[in-house]
């Protein structure tokens, strides 16, 4: 029989989403003694921009230059949305404070002064975002100035076609071109996969080959556009050594997930958390929740409970489906962990609109739990369930961050209104 470990905290984080390291890093810094638990592979699927409010009306498709301007539009037509609880020089806050720790900690991101940069994507669209990786900022000024301008794709990858982008954006940008190289190591290997090629590029010599491929495409162009894949750790710098051996200014387009920014993402909160004296337990799932008095006891393990903590408050960061922290069967989703009630339409038969490609986007998106303004989530009584029980990110209800493209701000901004709750109660 295996012991089972006790541990004694102040707050247990349940996700490790963006939301869940988001909210573990605000309590880090905050000298609040944290424990995370969670399985941290969905953060990769993540495209590594950062978003803060994108489109509104999703109706209409509305594309936001100036996203704070759009968050209060939004705030005014939808009053249930999470956005509409923060104030916005605290969502400025909360952002600023993880952007700090990100390029601190080596992973650069950039912005416009209080507008979205648009970034192109591996399916020839323009997207908005917020703040953006420093490796893809030049592909924002390539795109700003049309000079002419190279993407390459790589032999074997999927989901990833520079002509595609290219006859995309060819008649409003003339000088756009694209090519196809074979990465240097990866001749005749049928598919490849970008996080083999990303490692190799810690490697002086493998960035000297990949210069050496490129080099003969790329003529007049002056820009450099290439699939995210110049390395994992150091990417800026990385990137930066290719453009002096190569004389111009090169970017990285997103890729389809699983994502090498999202692996970056990853790999620095997870190398970088424990500095702030964050106790972590990844790759652990909580299987249960029981109250001893005032505290919460939270159970964690694989197959059955491993670690018992006892903890005075928790926020729940354990996202939507594929993350599990809802679950749905065929008549109602459920919340995974607590059992709280799950605001949603009435009937199974209202999930869904018609039309698969709805752009409204279909009721069942915006399900997921109704908390007060301290972000607590409500039990059926319409009352906190917990005094100390938060809820942050794609859990909460009235929102469809992926079609209103603001699931990072979301995630960063309740996971920092939830800790500074936690702290005021
Ligand atoms: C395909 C894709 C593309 C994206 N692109 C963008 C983008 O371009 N821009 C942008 O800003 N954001 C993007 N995102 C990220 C998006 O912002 C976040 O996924 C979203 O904010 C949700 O984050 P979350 O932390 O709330 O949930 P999730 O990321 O789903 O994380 C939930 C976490 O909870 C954990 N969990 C659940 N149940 C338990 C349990 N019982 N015990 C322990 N842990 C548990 C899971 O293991 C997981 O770690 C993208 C995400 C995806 C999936």
């Amino acid at each position: 029989m295996t012991e089972t470990l006790n541990i004694d905290c102040d707050l247990v984080i349940i996700g490790a989403g963006m939301a869940g390291m988001a909210a573990s890093l605000f309590a880090g810094n905050r000298n609040i003694e944290t424990v995370q638990v969670g399985i941290t592979s969905e953060i990769i699927f993540a495209s590594g921009l950062l978003d803060l409010m994108g489109v509104h009306p999703v109706e209409g498709g509305t594309t936001r230059r100036d996203p704070w301007q759009g968050i209060e539009n939004l705030c005014r037509d939808i009053p249930d949305h999470p956005y509409a609880k923060i104030p916005p020089t605290i969502i400025h806050d909360a952002f600023e404070e993880l952007i700090a720790f990100l390029n601190a900690s080596g992973l650069v991101y950039v912005r416009h002064e209080r507008q979205n940069a648009l970034v192109l994507t591996p399916i020839g669209t323009i997207k908005p975002s917020y703040f953006i990786p420093r490796t893809m900022w030049n592909g924002v000024k390539a795109l700003e100035t049309k000079e002419p301008c190279l993407i390459v794709d790589i032999e074997g990858l999927k989901g990833f076609s520079a002509r595609q982008i290219v006859s995309s954006f060819k008649s409003l940008w003339p000088g756009l071109g694209h090519a196809t190289i074979t990465f240097p190591g990866s001749a005749n290997q049928g598919e490849v996969y970008l996080e083999p090629l990303a490692r190799s590029l810690a490697l002086p010599q493998a960035r000297k080959a990949l210069a050496d491929v490129l080099r003969p495409y790329l003529k007049d162009a002056r820009f450099l556009g290439m699939p995210a894949v110049f390395g994992i750790q150091d990417a800026h710098k990385i990137l930066s050594d290719i453009e002096k051996r190569m004389g111009v200014p090169i970017f990285e387009i997103p890729t389809m997930p699983p994502s090498i920014p999202g692996l970056r993402l990853k790999e620095t909160f997870e190398s970088n958390l424990p500095t702030k004296g964050v106790r972590r337990f990844f790759q652990k799932r909580v299987m249960g929740v029981q109250m001893e008095g005032k505290k919460f006891v939270v159970q964690i393990g694989d197959t059955s409970p491993e670690t018992l903590i006892k903890t005075k408050g928790i926020v729940l960061a354990s996202g939507r489906f594929l993350g599990k922290g809802l679950s749905a069967d065929r008549k109602q989703i459920r919340e995974s962990i607590f059992d709280l009630p799950v605001h949603q339409p009435d009937k199974r038969s209202e999930w869904h609109c018609y039309e698969f490609l709805d752009p409204a986007g279909h009721p069942v998106n915006r399900a997921g739990l109704v908390t007060d303004d301290r972000f607590r989530p409500l039990d059926r009584s319409g009352n906190a369930a917990h005094d100390r029980l938060f809820a942050a990110g794609s859990i909460l209800a009235h929102q469809d961050w992926m079609r209103q493209k603001c699931g990072s701000g979301l995630a960063i901004a309740t996971a920092y209104a939830a800790v500074n709750a936690f702290l005021d109660i």
